[in-house]
């Protein structure tokens, strides 16, 4: 056990001990149960208690592993077994430190309540949801005035068969937080959300081999827009406004995605929204790689560089795929169509953001047509002359983007649907900069 594991089981001791020895004393203890007794934490524990006339070590959190239901958890807790059935699974790929890890998450529950969990080392763990599991050797934390529940590489997992565990459902009511729809990120959890139907559909689908009618949509307050889709059928109306209680988030790519499950409930608002900005919300970089992604985002910045990939491209004329020397990697050899695109990093001070921008607006913004750039290539027997004549047109330009936003290993990520070059009055900037001179001498 190196210093550090033995800090808490120290300062744990020290109160219990009241100060019938001091520091040093205790410190030499321990290093002789540990060291020269070769004796468990535990044990050492014990043993220096009973010899300094603490009878009771209860108190002690960081004793022998105790049993705890989820609803008596303190967030303080060093070593504790919880049994509990998993409400909510996910397992996620992270990258820690340059390493790939995966990490399991969800929440787990029995009669007494709910918490989040987090097991650290889950490679080689499967959990399935509505089970029940013995959690091992778990240590707690609060986080948000919220117990959380965590599994380290001591701690466990075993499968729990032959008991029955009722979950409360008061208490996931009480997870779900309230949030604006444009704070909305992947990892909040259960949300409650007030907002107004931009759009609706059923679609058909097919969950299980079993046909069922999904309700997909748009939903929007004046801070931002979500995708949703519900699994129940709520006679959802363009226009209406609604309360969404107990919903879940789901991302993909970084978009945040609205789902109205089973335990949701929806209720008809007075709409108190106003006007809503239904083509985009505007957004700094910054608050972009906080929520990871969304829908019609508008950013405004300098484009700082662009990157290869831009210019002339060829692209597969069955997937539309950008290829290199005719070659698709899934339709082979192939005639390839010619496009014009930009790959952008644009950054607002906040922050960089990628922007793949399309033929029509690379057009809009350089000035080069698709002809054009076909005819250039053809003169000089090259492609990349194209993506070179253009970078000094377009870098250092300030902009205006919008489009759907997603986010990867790379960063935060713009499929462009429209995009403007801001008008700097460069006269009037000459005059100002004239001005202040002239004042300052
Ligand atoms: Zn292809």
């Amino acid at each position: 056990m190196n210093t550090e594991e033995l800090i808490p089981h120290f300062e744990e001791m020290k109160k219990v001990l009241n100060g019938k020895i001091d520091d040093d004393q205790l410190r030499k203890e321990l290093d002789t149960y540990l060291n020269a007794y070769h004796v468990t934490i535990e044990a050492a524990k014990r043993g220096i208690m009973r010899k300094y006339g603490v009878g009771d070590t209860s108190s002690f959190v960081t004793a022998n592993t105790i049993s705890k239901k989820v609803g008596d958890l303190k967030g303080n807790e060093m070593n504790v077994d919880i049994t509990a059935k998993t409400v909510y699974v996910d397992k996620k790929e992270i990258t820690v430190r340059g390493n790939q890890k995966i990490i399991i998450s969800g929440i787990i529950g029995d009669e007494t309540g709910t918490a989040p969990f987090t097991i650290w080392e889950g490679e080689n763990v499967e959990l399935e949801k509505g089970e029940i599991y013995l959690f091992k050797n778990a240590y707690t934390k609060k986080w948000n005035d919220r117990v959380q529940i965590n599994l380290g590489s001591r701690g466990k997992i075993e499968p729990i068969k032959d008991i029955k565990i009722d979950v409360t459902e008061k208490t996931i009511t009480i997870d779900s937080q309230d949030m604006k729809i444009g704070d909305i990120h992947d990892g909040v959890g259960n949300v409650t959300v007030s907002g107004r139907i931009i759009s609706v559909e059923a679609r058909n689908i097919i969950v299980k081999e079993e046909p069922k009618v999904v309700y997909s949509g748009i939903i929007a307050d004046n801070s931002g827009k979500i995708q949703f889709s519900a699994w129940n059928d709520y006679g959802l109306k363009e226009g209406e406004s609604i309360c969404v209680k107990n919903a879940y988030i789901r991302a993909w790519r970084g978009i945040p995605q609205l789902n109205l499950g089973d335990k949701c409930e929806v209720s008809r608002i007075d709409d108190s929204f106003g006007q809503i900005d239904a083509t985009a919300s505007k957004k700094t970089v910054a608050d972009i790689i906080k929520i990871g992604g969304g829908l019609d985002i508008s950013v405004t910045g300098t484009v700082v560089d662009l990157r290869t990939g831009s210019g002339l491209i060829k692209r597969c004329p069955e997937c539309n795929r950008s290829v290199l020397n005719d070659q698709c990697t899934t339709h082979g050899q192939i005639t390839p169509v010619l496009d014009l695109r930009m790959k952008l990093v644009i950054d607002d001070g906040t922050g960089a953001i990628s922007a793949i921008v399309n033929c029509e607006d690379t057009t809009k913004l350089t000035g080069i047509t698709l002809e054009a750039a076909k005819g250039l290539a053809q003169a000089k027997g090259e492609i990349e002359v194209v993506g070179r004549d253009m970078a000094p047109l377009i870098i250092m330009k300030k902009i205006t983007v919008t489009g759907n936003v997603m986010s990867d290993d790379y960063g935060p990520m713009m499929i462009v649907k429209s995009a403007n070059i801001e008008k700097t009055d460069v006269i009037a900037e000459a005059e100002k900069l004239y001005n202040d001179v002239e004042a300052a001498l």
